[in-house]
């Protein structure tokens, strides 16, 4: 089950973003993308899965389309996790409220983005999972916004199963993608990297194409 492509009009009219998401196994990066694209939630979901959706909507009255890549999760390194780390426009960073490792891990993929982004000004979006299971917490929400301080960057306590504050993370990730482009001079959006060199962004763009195609065939395999 890859991805609701419900994309009738042709993509060169919308602005176009590319999201990944990021953070430990078990967090919900699935559940929240797929309540996210499809309204529903899903009890379980193959954490090896790498998938890759796109969902059109209207943000702040502007239509667009998201590429939203759901990654399977691990920090180790392969080429493929360097190439979407680097032609990602933003990144919503995932833990679990109810577990403490998942917290710990969020730090190192910030940490991983500014890496391989040399570059600390990338849009983010921290995100707390799992609000509906608050007799589990061990994630109080004053820690999740002060890692968020550290990493200057919005910060929401979702449930992917009650479907809480799901859209505000994707469209707050969004706008945030919006006001960098604007501040680094990319009045469009795909540009991947603030230096806005118009050859750097096509080639961005090939990048997470082939990305898109290989998550595709590799999920239609799987099937
Ligand atoms: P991923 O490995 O990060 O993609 O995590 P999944 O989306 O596969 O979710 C892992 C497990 O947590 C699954 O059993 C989900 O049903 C469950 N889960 C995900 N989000 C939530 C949530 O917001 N609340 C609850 N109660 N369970 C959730
Ligand atoms: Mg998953």
């Amino acid at each position: 089950m890859s991805g609701g492509s419900n994309t009738s009009q042709p993509s060169s009219v919308l602005s176009r973003y590319r999201i990944v998401v990021l953070g430990d196994g078990g967090v919900g990066k699935s559940a929240l993308t797929l309540q996210y694209v499809q309204h529903n939630f899903i009890d379980y979901h193959d954490p090896t899965i790498e998938d890759a959706y796109q969902q059109r909507t209207v943000i702040d009255l502007q239509p667009c389309l998201l590429d939203i890549l759901d990654t399977a999760g691990q920090v180790e390194f392969t080429a493929m996790r360097e190439q979407y780390m680097r032609c990602g426009e933003g990144f919503i960073i995932c833990y679990s409220i109810t577990d403490r490792h998942s917290f710990n891990e969020a730090l190192e993929y910030r940490n991983l983005i500014t890496k391989v982004r040399v570059t600390e000004n990338v849009p983010v979006i921290l995100v707390g999972n799992k609000i509906d299971l608050e007799s589990q917490r061990v994630v109080t929400a004053e820690e999740g916004r002060a890692l968020a301080n550290t990493f200057v960057c919005p910060f929401f306590e979702t449930s992917a199963a009650q479907r809480t504050h799901v859209d505000d993370v994707f469209h707050t990730l969004v706008r945030e993608i919006r006001t960098h482009n604007a501040e680094s001079g990319n009045s469009k959006s795909g540009s991947g990297d603030a230096s806005g060199h118009s050859n750097q962004s096509s080639r961005w763009k090939r990048v997470w194409a082939n990305i898109f195609k290989r998550v595709k065939r590799s999920t239609n395999k799987a099937i």
